[in-house]
């Protein structure tokens, strides 16, 4: 709406006609007191404000305006007789106003001007529309954000803790079951009761040390004891493992795993384990696994642990190796989704690389690949 301040009825009526033809709502006021009252009380998108007033002139009017938070950005179009000293007209705009125009005016002009002011009002009422949505995106934002944080913080602290405690009473169990299997004849018919036991109790085992071990590299507390060691001696143990836990799988190896690598043994042979058991576990039907060992040109180690199981489609591919991702066709075989996730972080603390090839219905290629032993990397070194 606009606002029409003027002391003389014929000129707020001559203007509001103009006005009114082209279709913009008016407002009117006979002095600059009861303008500042309307101002007050409703919002207006242009103020057209007579100069010569009795009372308040229209100068002191913008000056109280522009006092008034609310009110301060309406742009004000001066109406002045046609002989205003110029000293008057730069009043006017230095107390806030905008335009000027001299009576008597040309309605195009006029016209034009309001047209002008008009559509910048509009157009600023959108960008502050647009700034106080935006505001309170961000806002939003910002709480949920934090309260996932927060969120992320306690399962991580529950995840630790609760894998801490559970640790240690099944530490006892696995030792008292395998003193029971040791001490249990061969022939004694509980015994099958116990191997399973055993077997339940090792893969209990087995994700209480994964979930302590997210953990750990949840605070950086991941440790690497790295010397130099003979791969080929680690890689035929976890080879080993794999076969006597795994008797109707063939493990097959080519190449040759005798370099030596600056590392730490214990990690890299439970990366092995790790593509090695995930092999079996994704390849119900076929029961043959290849392991493939090779030094490239750069003198790098590479592994390929090559199955013909389920395969993994292309767009879980880039996936499989972050926390707690599993492909929803592996629901049918357990896992927690953070066997890889360790893989991973263990062949970055030593330098490495590692990806997946896969081809779903035909099998997958997991693989790492880390530099060989440099003869100056002697002695033991806890990262
Ligand atoms: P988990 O096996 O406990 O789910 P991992 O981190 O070891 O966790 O593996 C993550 C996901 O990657 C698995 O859930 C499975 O979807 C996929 N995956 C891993 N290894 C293979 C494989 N050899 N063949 C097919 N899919 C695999």
């Amino acid at each position: 709406m606009i606002l029409i301040v003027d002391d003389k009825p014929e000129n707020i009526f001559s203007l509001k006609t103009i006005l009114e033809l082209h279709s913009f709502p008016t407002d009117t006021a006979l002095s600059g007191e009861e303008a500042l009252k309307k101002i007050l009380r409703h919002s207006y998108a242009l103020i057209i404000l007579d100069v010569q007033m009795p009372g308040m002139d229209g100068f002191e009017v913008a000056e109280a305006i522009s006092g008034y938070s609310k009110a301060r950005d309406i742009p004000i179009i001066f109406l002045s007789a046609v002989n205003t000293d110029k000293k008057f007209i730069t009043k006017g705009y230095s107390s806030g106003g905008m335009d000027y125009i001299t009576k008597p005016f040309d309605p195009d002009i006029l016209l034009l001007k309001v047209k002008t002011f008009y559509r910048l009002y509009e157009q600023n009422r959108e960008l502050n529309r647009i700034q106080a949505s935006l505001r309170s995106e961000i806002e939003f934002r910002k709480k949920v954000e934090s309260e996932l944080e927060e969120a992320l913080r306690k399962k991580d602290e529950f995840i630790s803790i609760a894998s801490h405690e559970l640790k240690t009473p099944l530490t006892t169990i696995k030792a008292y079951v395998q003193l029971l299997d040791r001490d249990i004849g061969a022939d004694d018919p509980t015994k099958m009761y116990v191997d399973r036991t055993l077997v339940q109790v090792r893969k209990l085992d087995n994700l209480i040390v994964d979930l302590l071990d997210l953990s750990k590299i949840e605070s950086g507390k991941l440790k690497f004891n790295k010397k130099i060691f003979n791969f080929g001696a680690v890689l035929s143990s976890a080879i080993e493992m794999i076969r006597q836990t795994y008797p109707d799988y063939q493990v097959v190896l080519k190449g040759e795993g005798d370099v030596r690598l600056y590392g730490d043994e214990m990690r890299i042979e439970q990366v092995l384990i790790n593509y090695l058991t995930n092999a079996v576990k994704y390849s119900p039907d076929n029961k043959e696994i290849q392991v493939e060992v090779a030094c490239d040109k750069d003198q790098r180690l590479c592994v390929r642990v090559r199955d013909f199981g389920i395969g993994i489609e292309k767009d879980h591919q880039s996936n499989i190796f972050h926390k707690f991702y599993r492909v929803e066709d592996a629901g049918r075989f357990q896992g927690l989704g953070i066997g890889l996730y360790i893989c991973a972080e263990i062949i970055r603390r030593h330098e490495g690389e590692y990806g997946v090839d896969s081809e779903p219905g035909r099998g997958s290629v997991f693989y790492f690949s880390i530099p060989v032993a440099e003869s100056k990397a002697l002695g033991t070194v806890t990262e």
